[in-house]
């Protein structure tokens, strides 16, 4: 993989830091600093404004606008993408002195730092304003309250080397705009009163509305203003020579949807400013303090004697929990989080592949609240489903609202992964919570339509013998409208079994009755499981990609020269689709899904056939060859592999951190530690844990949290020692069955 480091900041276990200003990388900064609490999310843009290259980027969770329709797309084709637009910027604030502003692209300034605290979520910056002799140093402290998720809190420390007066605004601006292009938000009610300034905006048409109001503590006397969507207040600050000034700003956020009544709404939001300002900038401080102490406590990963991973590992912790943690049901993460505009915020089927691992063995209710987001939008997906001349329900391969939001026919009508994910995440939640409530509620139901779908969807051959899919994309999206693609046959096939099991197991006379299923419809599935189409040559133990894989005209990868990728760039688009070039791991990809399926045979052969053919143009693949290498014995290149997983943003591997964080292939990241390297497997009857230790570490240490209790495993040179906190729980350890109590150590 053509991958280079570009490594700027300082190496710590429990923080990211810069020191000195890395102009070029101004933007990729922003990406990484940035704050979010999964309500809402704010990119680590300069308060103070910044006239060089900058992404002023503040999202909410679910506030969205539509794009331009197009009347005339082809029936099937999504007429209109909606995307998570850009919002108000609450931090903003400019300074004055002797007639220059503070703009740290023009202005002279020196001792430039900023951390980002992973224990207490504080971005904290600091820098000495140097204006003719004066020397002025700030410190910007920026939190999101990581529970009360309105909140936001600024504290400005300011202090002089001399007695000075400079002229200040605070400001809420709602002049923002999305893609730098447009802005989606109109104004309709400006707040200027005593302690309190603000707005309550409305986007200009999907009605979502955002009241945010604002208290600025420290200020001796202060002018309200309103001017171009900007509210504010205007002082000038009186600071005496080695004076120290703390200046607080306490912000309320709340969108709200469906309420219609500025008044109301301003209303709660004032009432939510008071529980603030008693709670004060400290207070959030400590909030958010004792909230990242209870996530390490539950979810942290030690890795002794490599810094580099660790930071990097606790970066994607620490990310991971800002994007998500099952705040609110209807959040979902996008493929970049809450830190940028690439992926317009959608979410994809990431969130149940590569994210739902983390939240199963972390937060059952941010795992089951993710499933919910599907449940909440099935409608959405039964309208797909027709629009694509087929019944049940089609998942959008990528949405916010739950209508399918991408235009690019290949990806949104030829790929069902979406869907099947969704029955994966169904079965892989029922297997370590058994939630029968769920199941009854809504798992079934949603299996039931997602079954109707494949069935719809799906074709006999010619001779009727045999069942599969025609004219499809499996994730490897360098192969276009293909026939029989193994991964999407093989996911069909295992959610056609896991219905015909549920039916037996559970009472669904009633769900079958909802949906409008009978027994019919169950012979039907049996039938197409019975007689789906798998590739596979027993002599070989490969599965063929797809039907004429093996005929693909081949490209050896190392004769693409490497100013040739990323390939989408350089490639003409249909270039790409004409060879044997894997873009992310199809076969390989359900065999990690359904591993304890195969053999290490199997693995093995069928991994040493795709994986040089895979150019890792999707920060998600990596991960997964690391995984799968890992398990048949393949040291090096698990590691090799394993490199870009917990790095790939904070040494920006892909050159386009400055967009926004990868959070999908962070979240792979934690698989490639807990499946990859410690083997462990929880798709089966029983949990598997079958560790290894790289030859670079010294050992490491992660934890699960299963419904029994916390369980505790520590990987060394010679041992494998795993606690238990709670109830008695089986496992499979190095291919023997233990049952764990409190602690067992074994000899490696
Ligand atoms: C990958 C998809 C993924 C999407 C969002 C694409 O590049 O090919 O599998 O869902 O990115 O992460």
């Amino acid at each position: 993989m053509n991958k280079i480091a570009k490594t700027y900041l300082e190496k710590d276990p429990w923080q990211i830091k810069e020191i000195g200003f890395n102009k070029e990388r101004a933007m990729v900064s922003e990406s990484l600093f940035s704050l979010a609490n999964e309500y809402s999310g704010i990119r680590a843009f300069f308060d103070e404004g910044y006239s060089g290259p900058r992404l002023v980027g503040t999202y909410y969770n679910g506030v969205i606008s539509f794009g331009e329709e197009e009347p005339n797309a082809y029936k099937g084709i999504a007429k209109r993408t909606h995307f998570t637009i850009n919002s108000p910027n609450w931090v903003k604030c400019e300074f004055t002195l002797n007639g220059e502003q503070l703009d740290l692209n023009v202005s002279d300034f020196k001792n430039f730092e900023r951390e980002l605290d992973f224990r207490n979520g504080n971005y904290i910056r600091t820098f000495t304003w140097l204006v003719d002799d004066y020397e002025l140093t700030f410190t910007f402290e920026r939190l999101l309250n990581m529970v009360n998720c309105h909140e936001g809190a600024v504290r400005l420390t300011l202090s002089s080397n001399k007695d000075v007066e400079i002229a200040a605004k605070f400001m809420i601006d709602a002049g923002i705009l999305h893609w730098g292009n447009k802005c989606y938000w109109e104004v309709e009610n400006v707040i200027k009163e005593k302690d309190t300034v603000g707005l309550q905006v409305k986007t200009i048409d999907t009605n979502m509305k955002l009241t945010s109001i604002m208290n600025i503590s420290g200020l001796e006397q202060a002018t309200s203003f309103y001017e171009d969507k900007n509210v504010g207040l205007s002082t000038l600050l009186n600071l005496k020579k080695d004076e120290t000034k703390v200046i607080d700003r306490l912000v309320i956020n709340r969108t709200f949807k469906n309420n219609n009544d500025n008044e109301e709404e301003l209303h709660i939001a004032k009432k939510e400013l008071e529980t603030l300002i008693k709670r004060g900038f400290a207070g959030v401080f400590d909030v958010n303090a004792t909230y990242f102490a209870d996530l390490f406590a539950k979810s942290d990963i030690e890795i002794y004697g490599d810094l580099e991973n660790q930071q990097g590992i606790r970066y994607c912790l620490f990310q991971l929990e800002q994007t998500y943690h099952g705040y609110e049901e209807g959040n979902n993460i996008g493929a970049k989080g809450l830190t940028g505009e690439a992926y317009s915020g959608h979410a994809f089927w990431d969130s149940e592949t590569y994210c739902l691992p983390y939240y199963l063995f972390t937060n059952k209710k941010a795992a089951k609240a993710l499933l919910m987001f599907r449940y909440d939008t099935l409608e959405e997906a039964k309208k797909r489903a027709l629009d694509l001349d087929c019944v049940g329900a089609c998942f959008p391969i990528a949405t916010r609202n739950g209508e399918e939001a991408c235009t690019l026919w290949q990806h949104a009508s030829l790929q069902q992964q979406p869907s099947t994910a969704v029955s994966y995440a169904i079965y892989h939640y029922m297997n370590i919570y058994k939630d029968d409530e769920f199941m009854l509620n809504y798992g079934g139901e949603l299996i039931i339509e997602i079954a109707k779908f494949l069935l719809s969807r799906g074709q006999y051959a010619s001779d009727g013998k045999s069942f599969g899919y025609y004219g499809v994309m499996g994730p490897d999206e360098f192969q276009l409208m293909v026939n029989n693609n193994t991964y999407t046959n093989f996911m069909a096939k295992e959610t056609f079994a896991y219905l015909l099991r549920l039916n037996e197991e559970y009472d669904f006379s009633a769900l079958n009755k909802k949906c409008g299923v009978d027994e019919t419809f169950y012979k039907e599935i049996k039938k197409a499981h019975d007689k789906m189409i798998i590739l596979y040559d027993e002599k070989t133990k490969l599965f063929e990609q797809h039907d004429g894989y093996y005929k693909l005209p081949h490209i050896d990868i190392s004769s693409i020269p490497n100013s040739d990728f990323p390939l989408y760039s350089h490639w003409s688009y249909d270039r790409i689709y004409r060879n044997d070039l894997i873009k992310q791991p199809d076969v390989l990809m359900f065999m990690l899904l359904y591993n304890q399926k195969f053999t290490l045979e199997q693995l093995r052969n069928n991994y040493n056939f795709y994986e040089p053919r895979c150019i890792h143009e999707s920060s998600l693949s990596p991960s997964v060859h690391s995984i799968i290498a890992a398990q048949i014995g393949e040291e090096e290149k698990a590691y090799d592999f394993f490199q870009f997983a917990t790095r790939l943003d904070l040494d920006d591997y892909n050159n386009n951190t400055n967009e926004g964080i990868h959070m999908t292939s962070i979240a792979a990241a934690w698989m490639n530690i807990i499946y990859g390297f410690g083997g462990f497997r929880s798709d089966g009857e029983i949990l598997v844990l079958n560790p290894t230790l790289p030859a670079q570490w010294e050992g490491y240490k992660f934890k699960l949290l299963l419904p029994e209790g916390l369980i505790t495993v520590e990987v060394t040179k010679d041992s494998l020692i795993i606690t238990n906190d709670g109830a008695p729980i089986d496992f499979k350890i190095y291919d023997e069955k233990v049952t764990l109590t409190k602690k067992v150590v074994i000899k490696r």
